[in-house]
């Protein structure tokens, strides 16, 4: 189905490439941005259960339902987003606005076991997620460049830190393609 401003692959899993994205979000977001008249940039659209966010969940959330997206998106215009969504028939608004992450979640789920709809939030973990992953490897890195003459650290382990690195990096950066 073609979006004027959306493709499909913007909502695709950052961590396998998996697309289990719904139309009917796409649709709705392509409304609520044509009145807006402001790229959408989509942090994150569906996402697998094995995407490092869901699997760190007990249950898999809207995300992995395929009825979630992130935009990355600050300020006037993050306001614009969170006034009007409802009318455009989003259920659930997450509101991220600290640090460097700034993103607006929005997501047409229905009302289910322990997930109230229409619902809005905030964030609490985020900040807390995106710097303590980051340190932490960057951390687990030196500890390792520290420790590379001896035997006691394998090359496994530079290649599983270079690895989660990277996951992290898919995970939270922006897409490109933004149109
Ligand atoms: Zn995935």
């Amino acid at each position: 189905m073609p979006w004027e401003n959306f493709k499909e692959e913007e909502f695709a899993c950052k961590h396998c490439g998996k697309n289990g994205i719904s139309h009917e979000l796409i649709n709705k977001l392509q409304s609520l941005r044509t009145e807006l008249g402001f790229p959408f940039i989509i942090t994150s659209g569906y996402r697998c259960e094995e995407h490092p966010i869901e699997a760190r969940k007990k249950t898999p959330g809207t995300h992995a339902e395929g009825l979630a997206a992130d935009v990355y998106v600050r300020g006037s215009k993050a306001l614009n987003i969170v006034s009007r969504a409802k009318d455009y028939g989003f259920t659930g608004v997450g509101v991220n606005q600290k640090g460097d992450a700034r993103f607006i979640h929005l997501d047409i789920s229905e009302e289910k076991q322990d997930r109230p709809r229409p619902h809005i939030w905030s964030y609490w973990w985020t900040t807390l997620f995106y710097f303590g992953t980051r340190l932490s490897l960057s951390f687990m890195f030196l500890l390792y460049t520290a420790s590379a003459q001896t035997l006691l650290m394998s090359k496994g382990l530079k290649y599983w830190l270079i690895k989660q690195e990277k996951k992290y990096l898919h995970a939270t950066l922006p897409n490109k393609t933004c149109i």
